[in-house]
């Protein structure tokens, strides 16, 4: 009897024996040795990215998605493994400059039936673990529009979703003096940042910056 098993249930059969093991090189004890996270950080290039838009923010990020750091990203994303946030968010202050100390992060609202899905709103929790490294506040500023869903469409009706993909929140007054971190976890179109940080400059916000764990090599 065949079964199919969608990638999501998908486990770690290192996990059954011991908590967690490095998904790097296996060892046990840890999700991310120090010896694999540092090999991350040196490795690490500086992708570019083409087409920005004028007095588009700069982008920092840890690197391309390929090798470990892909494979971290999508167990993170699609397995809801929360051990990883800790570890992408060390990844990402390893790759960071200093921010003035009353930035905010603001992380890029994910889809309501992904968080459902998949139990976690992985941007938010990484957006409170880099804040917590940075000593730094979250905010909830944007608010996704329902149906604006991302997976499995094609470039074109994700571009054109993504306009519209955003507001700002009510609730939220902005503030032209501080620096608003933009955080999101895969730069694949860039459509989403592009009309995230559109979103705040037409709110009066100038200083931003963007944050991505990586940035997809298809879209160099
Ligand atoms: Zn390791």
């Amino acid at each position: 009897m065949n079964f199919i098993v969608k990638n999501t249930t998908i486990l770690n059969p290192l996990d059954l024996i011991a908590p967690h093991s490095c998904r790097g090189c296996g060892c046990l004890g840890t999700i991310l040795c120090d010896c694999c996270k540092n090999n991350i950080i040196k490795q690490r290039s500086t992708p570019n990215l083409k087409n920005l838009p004028k007095k588009f923010p700069s982008v920092y990020t840890i690197d391309q998605r390929s090798g470990l750091l892909d494979t971290l990203i999508h167990d993170f994303k699609y397995n809801s493994t929360r051990a990883l946030a800790t570890k992408l968010a060390e990844l990402l202050n390893a790759s960071l400059p200093d921010f003035p100390p009353n930035s905010i992060v603001v992380p890029l609202p994910t889809v309501s039936q992904h968080i459902r899905a998949r139990g976690l709103d992985h941007t938010l929790l990484l957006a409170k673990h880099l804040a917590k490294i940075r000593h730094l506040k979250v905010q909830k500023i944007l608010i996704r529009n329902k149906n604006t869903v991302q997976v499995g469409a094609n470039r074109k009706t994700r571009l054109a979703q993504a306009k519209s993909a955003y507001f700002i929140s009510n609730k939220t007054k902005v503030d032209s003096n501080i620096t608003y971190i933009l955080l999101d976890d895969v730069w694949t179109t860039g459509a989403s940042m592009k009309a995230a940080v559109k979103k705040l400059q037409q709110a009066g916000v100038s200083k931003i910056v963007v944050v991505l764990l990586a940035i997809s090599s298809l879209d160099q």
